[in-house]
């Protein structure tokens, strides 16, 4: 199969939404080009002396709302299609959900996991600099994504911080508590797939307890749902991580599963409980479960796999992991998708809490935390339901509705300069 180019997934959700709001072409037309795209190459010195250069970027999609928002992932696959994507994907989460921030996302193409932990510490200080005249406590404010972390969000914090000569924590959340990060930030994504979740079984009329899930992934996103998900009272009967799938057919025991992969080095693949199988990610996709929360990167839903899956709900941990076709596919079969920029809007909610208590160096308690987390989770998803029905179309366009209306409107206070 050719490259899929995320992209064009956002092009095609975009014009499909407007149209169904009856906008003119002049109404939208921006959202479907970033603000501004920045490459840039870090050389880095290697522990054997050598130097490498890896490539990244930042790309500032909107700021029509707010400052610029969004994460920063290290991956192999990174390209400038995909941090575009998921940069326009942050414009349109940051809506939905109503925090007063517009899009950005970052990405390296390395494979971190080939690198020692000094090297990956100076391959984020020095894309760090590379990316500092534009990034900013009011202009914008990376965060963790795939393969970068809190320790990451540490380093990226004392590095604009010398640049800039004085202590500025709002330039990143997802930073560790003692640097001035959120209680309640590490598993706020997850909490909000697990809001999502109840959300829509109540509205599906699907009791919890008699729901199988399967969740693809085990990252920070997939261990959070997973596990608040168990404790809702689901039976989560496989996970994967990059290594391969764990199905037992009667449930995993989640917390077992997440203490054993809190050992640096544990793959899936090494795991053994009596009446777990080893089964291949693409297999897990497919399983016969109820539900089925793709936590792991773009495109794992296609045209290739879509008319086979199982499930009767799909909630998206991950970001953009349904393809334009396989959603069409999906409508067709009668799956409720709840879409990225609602189902995993909770993580930049509680990074908007983290900025706030930055900008106003106080400290929320973890149960002010997830009960704000919970009451904007809980309107949003209301919201987007109702468009839905009343609309009766898929909750992913009833989602991009809900934020191209916003946009639009703002846009129209605000005009065009000049
Ligand atoms: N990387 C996360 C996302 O895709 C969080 C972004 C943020 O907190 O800024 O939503």
């Amino acid at each position: 199969m050719s490259k899929h180019n995320p992209y064009d997934n956002v092009i095609a959700t975009v014009r499909d939404a407007a149209g169904k709001l009856g906008l003119k072409e002049s109404e939208y037309i921006e959202f479907m080009y970033p603000e501004r795209e920045l490459k840039v190459s870090c050389p880095v010195r290697m522990d054997d002396g050598s130097v490498k250069v890896f490539e990244g970027y930042r790309v500032q999609h909107s700021s029509l709302r707010g400052p610029f928002k969004g994460g920063i992932r290290f991956h192999p696959d990174t390209d400038e299609n995909e941090v575009k994507a998921l940069a326009a994907w942050m414009t349109f989460k940051c809506a939905v959900v109503g925090i007063p921030y517009g899009g950005a996302k970052g990405g390296v193409t390395v494979d971190p996991s080939q690198l020692s932990e000094a090297e990956i510490e100076r391959l984020t200080r020095r894309f760090t600099a590379a990316i500092a005249p534009i990034i900013g406590p009011d202009a914008d404010i990376p965060a963790p994504d795939v393969n970068t972390s809190g320790k990451t969000m540490g380093w990226l914090v004392d590095t604009y911080s010398a640049i800039k000569g004085k202590w500025s924590p709002g330039v990143t959340t997802g930073k560790p508590l003692e640097l001035g990060g959120s209680l309640g930030r590490t598993e706020a994504t997850g909490r909000g797939v697990m809001i999502a979740t109840r959300e829509v079984l109540k509205k599906l009329n699907m009791p919890v307890e008699k729901q199988r899930v399967v969740v693809q992934g085990m990252g920070n996103v997939g261990s959070f749902s997973a596990k608040l998900i168990n404790e809702l009272g689901a039976k989560i009967i496989a996970v994967s991580d990059v290594s391969c799938g764990i199905y037992n057919e009667a449930g995993l025991d989640i917390p077992d599963v997440i203490k054993y992969l809190s050992t640096k080095g544990n793959l899936l693949k090494n795991y053994q409980q009596s009446g777990v199988k080893q089964i291949s990610n693409e297999e897990l996709l497919l399983l016969d479960t109820d539900i089925l929360i793709p936590c792991a990167l773009e495109n794992q839903i296609n045209e290739g796999n879509a008319a086979k899956i199982k499930a009767k709900l799909i909630v998206e941990g991950a970001n953009g992991p349904t393809t334009v076709e396989a959603d069409k596919i999906l409508e067709g079969m009668g799956v409720i998708v709840v879409p990225d920029i609602l189902a995993n809007a909770g993580g930049v909610t509680v990074s908007y809490f983290e900025w706030v208590q930055n900008l106003m160096f106080l400290k929320w308690e973890l149960e002010e935390v997830n009960s704000k987390l919970n009451s904007i989770m809980c309107s949003a998803f209301e919201a987007v339901y109702e468009i839905h029905e009343q609309h009766k179309v898929s909750m992913r366009t009833a989602a991009y509705m809900t934020a191209i209306k916003k946009l639009a409107e703002t846009r129209k206070l605000r005009g065009i300069f000049p």
